[in-house]
């Protein structure tokens, strides 16, 4: 699992880490966006909340995740879990879901504040498949995606009101959860500052490490 502030890097390093050990990548908030971009009713009623910066309501996200973790489903095979849990509420749920396969370490991806501001002011992401750019380090061709050839572009929610309110939500609801998993062992603070590869590098290595502990 990885935790961190808005524009830490859990999306892009998130998907990386997926790739690199062959599992599935779980992303509450691109789930999110798919639907609203398919027009799904609750994917209209998840956008509302999003663009406002507030948080999609507990009972929505745990039975989105309770889907995925079915038994059967597939992510027996192991999975990065990117942007669940943001609530204590939804950890302990979290815990309910997969009691038969506890996770094995909980990463929080830590980047100050200051920074964060400059690089979501910065963002542009896939429409089709949530790749992450910058403005300073944009697709080959124009705005179309390196990876599927979508349309990229300014997220909705990345408006200064509504990155305000979600790095103030993630102070208040998300901070806690941090102690929460310390508490039990499995945290590991990864510094998020620095070149994207750098900072894949330290991940990977403490996932190595935890895997051969
Ligand atoms: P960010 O981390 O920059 O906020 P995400 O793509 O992870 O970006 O999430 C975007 C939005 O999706 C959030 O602001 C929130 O509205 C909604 N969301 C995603 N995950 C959750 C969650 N676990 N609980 C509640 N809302 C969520």
């Amino acid at each position: 699992m990885l935790l961190g502030r808005q524009g830490a890097g859990k999306g892009t390093q998130s998907a990386r880490l997926a790739d690199h050990f062959r599992v599935i990548h779980v992303s509450t908030g691109d789930m999110f966006r798919r639907q609203a971009a398919q027009g799904t009713a609750f994917g209209l009623e998840a956008k509302r909340y999003m663009d406002a910066g507030e948080l999609v309501p507990d009972e929505i996200v745990v039975g989105v995740i309770e889907e995925c973790m079915v038994p059967e489903g597939p992510l027996g095979g192991g999975f990065v879990l990117d942007g669940f849990p943001r609530t204590l509420h939804q950890a302990r749920e979290l815990d309910r879901v997969i009691a038969d396969s506890p996770l094995h370490l909980v990463i929080d991806l830590d980047v100050p504040r200051e920074i964060v501001f400059d690089r979501i002011a910065g963002r542009r992401v896939c429409e089709n498949c949530q790749r992450v750019y910058h403005v300073n380090m944009p697709p080959v061709h124009g705005w179309t995606c390196d990876t599927c050839g979508g349309e990229v572009n300014h997220r909705d929610d990345d408006t200064e009101e509504a990155v305000e309110r979600r790095l103030q939500l993630y102070e208040q609801e998300t901070v806690p959860i941090i102690d929460y998993y310390r508490k039990r062992g499995l945290l590991t603070v990864v510094d998020g500052v620095g070149e994207g590869d750098e900072v894949f590098e330290r991940l990977v290595k403490v996932v190595d490490d935890r895997l051969h502990a």
